[in-house]
């Protein structure tokens, strides 16, 4: 099924995996997935090689979740490294698996590397060339409410939404983001820009600090006071900063959906429970009866 359908019959939940690296086993992520699913997720996604590595077990778990039959797959899929032929076997290897929905991405840059190294420079040319192939794939595309880090501003950076949008996509699934200001403010922007795509809010749970401060520096995404405040407050206590990162995370949540997001996408960081305490508090999904 493809996920834009899902979409237009309402809020969806989803989760994003990563592929274990080559030399572990797949079983721990297996694991995970199954609990994954109790959840009921309407897909998950599974990253693509970052930095254009590991590419070839995205394609493994990718088959997994989709033969599951529990939910749908969203591959993500990246510029970095591939030509137009690689873009077309691989278009012929998600369809063998029965994959029906593709997150298409530039890709991260190894250290040092400015370039894709492949045929396509940015995400809307990857997006083009994959629609005038083929109509089998939803097409997703990445979006940045505080910008993507290498974007003059913000309006430069919904210009080339724009290029996604008409190049095909059929919506749309953001960054992290902490700030439902800045969010709020992105998407009306993007509105009176002239993008009607629908848009999944991704949400990273703040559950470390560490984690918290790497990932959102890495991402050229904003610490706003309200988290500052918990690193100030907890910081120096892991369950304390845990339990207070939830409460926060479960109010973004709440706060999205009541703001009218088209759904949830979680960034799992390969970990069950956190996120099966974030949906139930959140009221994504109703805890069953045994488990209250
Ligand atoms: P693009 O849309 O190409 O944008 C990159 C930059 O170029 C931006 O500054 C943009 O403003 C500018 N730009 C865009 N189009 C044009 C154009 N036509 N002409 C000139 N400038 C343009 N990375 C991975 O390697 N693997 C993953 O699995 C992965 N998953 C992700 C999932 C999500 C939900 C998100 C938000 C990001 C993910 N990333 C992943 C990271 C992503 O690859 C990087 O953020 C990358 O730097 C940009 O990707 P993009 O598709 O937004 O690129």
């Amino acid at each position: 099924m493809k996920i834009i359908d899902r979409i237009q019959s309402g809020l969806t939940l989803s989760f994003e995996v990563f592929p274990p690296k080559s030399d572990k086993p797949l079983e721990p992520l297996l694991d995970t997935l199954d609990q994954l699913y109790t959840l009921r997720p309407d897909f998950i996604s599974c990253t693509y090689g970052a930095m254009g590595s590991n590419k070839g077990r995205n394609l493994e778990v990718v088959e997994r979740i989709q033969s599951s039959g529990s939910c749908e797959a969203l591959s993500h899929y990246t510029c970095v490294g591939n030509t137009r032929a690689d873009v077309e076997s691989a278009l012929e290897e998600y369809a063998a698996i029965g994959v029906e929905n593709l997150l298409a991405l530039r890709g991260d840059f190894p250290a040092g590397v400015a370039h894709t190294n492949g045929d396509f420079l940015h995400a809307n040319e990857l997006i083009s060339f994959i629609r005038e192939r083929t109509d089998r794939f939803s097409l997703a595309a990445a979006c940045y409410p505080e910008k993507h880090l290498l974007a003059d501003s913000l309006d430069a950076d919904i210009e080339t939404l724009l290029k996604k949008q008409d190049a095909g996509a059929s919506f749309l699934m953001t960054q992290l983001c902490y700030s439902v200001e800045n969010y709020l403010r992105f998407i009306e922007r993007a509105r009176k820009r002239g993008v009607t795509l629908p848009i999944i809010s991704g949400v990273l749970p703040l559950l470390k600090k560490d984690g918290l401060v790497r990932m959102t520096l890495s991402n050229g995404c904003s610490i706003p006071a309200e988290v500052s405040a918990l690193v100030g407050r907890y910081g120096e206590s892991e369950e304390s900063f845990r339990s207070a990162g939830h409460d926060f995370t479960v109010s973004l949540v709440q706060r999205l959906i009541a703001e009218g997001t088209s759904g949830i996408h979680l960034y799992t960081l390969n970990r069950f429970d956190d996120v099966e305490h974030l949906v139930y508090d959140a009221g994504i999904r109703e805890k069953p009866q045994a488990n209250r």
